[in-house]
């Protein structure tokens, strides 16, 4: 179903993204990573990619803060390969701060990361799905995409906000071949998540696997973390077949977090 599609898989260099691109890779699709890192390690992941999984991978340069790089990618992507047929928005970032002190420019990046940049990705990349009229959009959402929690302002309204995206796009796309949904992890152990245990253990001078059993009690029932590959899965199970009528859902696998 999936072999020989073109898969961009923004935020792919770490965490989430990498995991849910190595999944599309092995399942046979051609893969473009995207995100920040060290050139010779981005390079060491992307050759090794190749090799195990037999197909394409590449690597795309953009930071997707900024408008014009996001439109950039999608054309260049376009233009290589005719469309891209499956569209990961995974690139995030998180910033911690009770809203009173939240710094200005720091809602400013989230939104523009976390939410935007998933705009203008879709709006570029959806002329070519529709015209091959096949296409899976998922959206990397969160737990905090159905509910809150404190100190994280802007990312909470920026998840929220994708779901809100996920679900104008399926509608609009609901005749198509086309379909957008969005997956809402619980705690997942990237980069991302051990700043802030680290940040945690250093409040309360604890160890940082203390932090972590801290972090896991407070939300995640099963104390378990979510792992990349397990969302990797849950993105092959939605760019397949028995999916084409899940449209505009907002998906959780989070440890029974949004079950309380
Ligand atoms: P991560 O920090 O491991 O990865 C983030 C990726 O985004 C990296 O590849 C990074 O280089 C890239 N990136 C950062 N800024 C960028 C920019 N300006 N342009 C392009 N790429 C950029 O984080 P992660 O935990 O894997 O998070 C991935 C997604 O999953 C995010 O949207 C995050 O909100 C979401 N998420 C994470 C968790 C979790 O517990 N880790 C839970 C729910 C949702």
């Amino acid at each position: 179903m999936i072999e020989g599609k073109l898969a961009l898989v923004t935020g792919s260099t770490s965490g989430i993204g990498l995991g849910i691109a190595d999944a599309l890779a092995a399942r046979g699709a051609n893969v473009a990573l995207n995100g920040f890192g060290d050139p010779a390690e981005i390079e060491r992941l992307r050759a090794d990619m190749e090799k195990r999984h037999g197909v394409k991978v590449e690597f795309e340069h953009a930071d997707l803060m900024k408008t014009a790089e996001v439109e950039a990618l999608v054309a260049r992507l376009v233009e290589r390969h005719g469309a891209i047929d499956i569209l990961v928005n995974n690139a995030g970032i998180q910033h911690v701060a009770p809203v009173e002190s939240f710094p200005a420019d720091r809602w400013d990046a989230v939104i523009a990361l976390n939410l935007s940049a998933a705009f203008h990705a879709t709006r570029c990349a959806l002329p070519g799905m529709r015209a091959r009229d096949w296409g899976r959009i998922i959206n990397i959402a969160s737990v905090h995409g159905l509910v809150a929690s404190v100190e994280k302002a802007a990312y909470i309204a920026a998840k929220h906000g994708i779901v809100g995206l996920t679900k104008t796009v399926a509608l609009e796309t609901a005749r198509t071949g086309v379909t957008c949904n969005a997956i809402c992890p619980g705690w997942v152990l990237t980069p991302l998540v051990q700043k802030q245990i680290d940040a945690r253990a250093a409040a309360a001078g604890i160890s940082a696997d203390e932090a972590k059993v801290a972090l896991l009690s407070e939300k995640q029932p099963s104390q378990e973390f979510v792992t990349p590959q397990q969302l990797g899965e849950l993105a092959i199970f939605l760019c397949s077949d028995a999916a084409s009528q899940v449209r505009g859902v907002a998906w959780a696998m989070d440890g029974g977090w949004t079950a309380q």
